[in-house]
């Protein structure tokens, strides 16, 4: 007689690694489901991942060119072979001085940490390409202020209090993908008494959860913000013991 269970487990389909649980019969995933322990919640993309997990086109070993480049014909080799390959290929670079060279795409997040080390003990910092989601905020940031902001965000469920106010800025929590569990804990935490604000020049799913949309104007973001910090300034508005804390 199979086997069959729910296993906790962590959605890997996006950043947002979404907490699920994972119906396994006899070895194999057959569901994907948010995990109600963990506040999880699994999005169309995320009950898709079982179609990545068995597909026939995964990579699951490694595989070298063996034709011409783009012709699409490669063969299966060993883990071995394949380190060989590439540390002679690593050592070569960095003997000739040309370590800067290597160029690495991943997302910054925390798996990723360990190849961040790596590529800055072969050679100082290297750019990454990056081309997907919202890659190009990580690297700007790297630039600008050497780190990586915190884009996972805490659930507003536990983190808004009661009477709270949540301000999504052109952030379409209800209608995007990313992090499923986020609109969920948006409207728990309305439910509790929390407000809404919604700066964004469209009228989008979420303005239209708001208690109040704010519809700027396309590119008036930074005298808006500006404005605001004014008037809570001017004004008095602020915290005064955290916002003078070491002046
Ligand atoms: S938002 Fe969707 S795809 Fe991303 S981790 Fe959560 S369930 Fe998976």
């Amino acid at each position: 007689m199979g086997t069959s269970a729910w296993v906790p487990t962590a959605c890997y389909q996006c950043k947002a690694e979404c907490s699920i649980l994972a119906r396994v019969e006899d070895g194999q995933v057959k569901e994907v489901r948010g995990n109600p322990r963990a506040h999880g919640k699994a999005c169309v993309k995320g009950m898709a991942g079982i179609a990545l997990e068995y597909s026939p086109d995964r990579l699951l070993y490694p595989m070298k060119r063996v034709g011409k480049r783009g012709e699409g014909k490669f063969e299966r080799i060993s883990w071995a072979e394949a380190m060989s390959i590439l540390t002679a290929k690593l050592r070569d670079l960095k003997d000739r001085g040309e370590a800067h060279k290597l160029t690495a795409s991943f997302f910054p997040h925390s798996i990723t940490d360990p190849k961040w080390r790596f590529l800055n003990a072969y050679g100082g910092f290297i750019n990454t390409a990056l081309p997907h989601c919202d890659s190009a905020k990580i690297v700007a940031c790297l630039k600008t202020m050497g780190g990586v902001p915190n884009h996972h965000i805490p659930p507003a469920h536990f983190t808004v209090p009661r009477g709270g106010i949540i301000i999504l800025v052109g952030r379409h929590a209800f209608g995007g993908l990313d992090n499923a569990a986020v609109p969920r804990d948006i409207l728990d935490a309305k439910a509790r008494g929390a407000k809404l604000v919604v700066i964004d020049p469209i009228f989008t799913p979420d303005a239209a959860k708001a208690d109040q949309w704010i519809p700027i104007k396309p590119g008036g973001d930074t005298a808006f913000f500006l404005g605001m910090i004014h008037h809570i300034v001017t004004q008095g508005l602020y915290d005064k013991d955290f916002g003078e804390l070491g002046s």
